[in-house]
Formats: C-alpha cells, structure tokens, sequence
C-alpha cells in the first residue's frame, strides 16, 4: 500500500469525467487501498480516484462506519434535504453549505465486480453525492450557497 498525491482544484484532471472500471483485477484493488490510506492519513470521509489522478470511476468513503467502495456508482433514489458544511481534500481549507438530499440509494460495484445497493443518510447520503460528482468532473464549490470563515 501507498499514500497517493492528491491533485488539487486546478488540476485539470479533476474538471474531466471519469471512465467506466471494466477490470476487476489486482490493479483496482491496489488503487482502492491505496485511496482509503491516502484518505485516512488526510482525516478524510471521502476519496475519489481522480483525486489522485486515476480517471476512473471508483470511490471510498468512510464516515465512521467502516469502508465503503463503490465501484461505477449511481444514484438511483434521493429524497429529503439537509444543509450542512462541506469541504473536499482537494480544496484545502475551504468549507461552505451545501444543500444535499437527506437520504441517498445507491447502486454501486464491489472490487470483485458483483452489484449492490446501499442506503445513507445525512453525512454518508452528502459523501455520496460529492464523490459522484468528483466522477462527472464536478467539484462542490459550485454548489456552496455560502463559504464558512475559519
Ligand atoms: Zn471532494
């Protein structure tokens, strides 16, 4: 395992949409553990791979409930609103509202390839939401209604 650089809000790589995983093979899984330490070591809850420059459509979360990985990811239901503060690893420093639905169901491979469905609320129904977005190239800093001073 290895901790990966994480690309910033400049870099180009994260304004560009990720691409299916079609092989599920010991390079996913690498990139998979390498994406949750790099996440740990940074105090994360959220980690998407062209946060560390893979263009591929693969996340890790981990809001206190132990790891998620979602591979080719969708959203299938939303429903409800919270409005809470949000921040992104690759945009240090910065937090601001962001306005997510409450509960979020999810469709998502496993890093064997196999499908499941996943429900969250409240913060792991935000992490999945702003990881998806990290996958369409989109980051949350347009979504802020108000930047919170440090
Ligand atoms: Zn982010």
């Amino acid at each position: 395992m290895a901790i990966r650089e994480i690309r910033t809000k400049d870099d180009e790589i994260l304004h560009k949409k990720c691409k299916q995983v079609t092989n599920f093979d010991s390079r996913l899984w690498i990139l998979l553990d390498d994406m949750y330490d790099t996440m740990k070591l940074h105090d994360g809850v959220g980690l998407a791979a062209p946060q560390v420059g893979i263009l591929k459509r693969a996340i890790v979360i981990d809001v206190g409930g132990g790891r998620i990985e979602l591979v080719n990811p969708e959203i299938i239901e939303e429903s409800g609103s919270q409005n809470g503060a949000e921040g992104c690893l690759s945009v240090p420093g910065v937090w601001g509202e962001v306005e997510r639905p409450n509960k979020v169901k999810i469709k998502a491979q496993d890093r064997d390839g196999k499908w499941f469905i996943m429900e969250g609320e409240e913060l792991l129904a935000r992490a999945f939401c702003h990881e998806c977005e990290h996958l369409e190239g989109k980051l949350f800093l347009d979504r802020v209604t108000k930047f919170i001073d440090q």
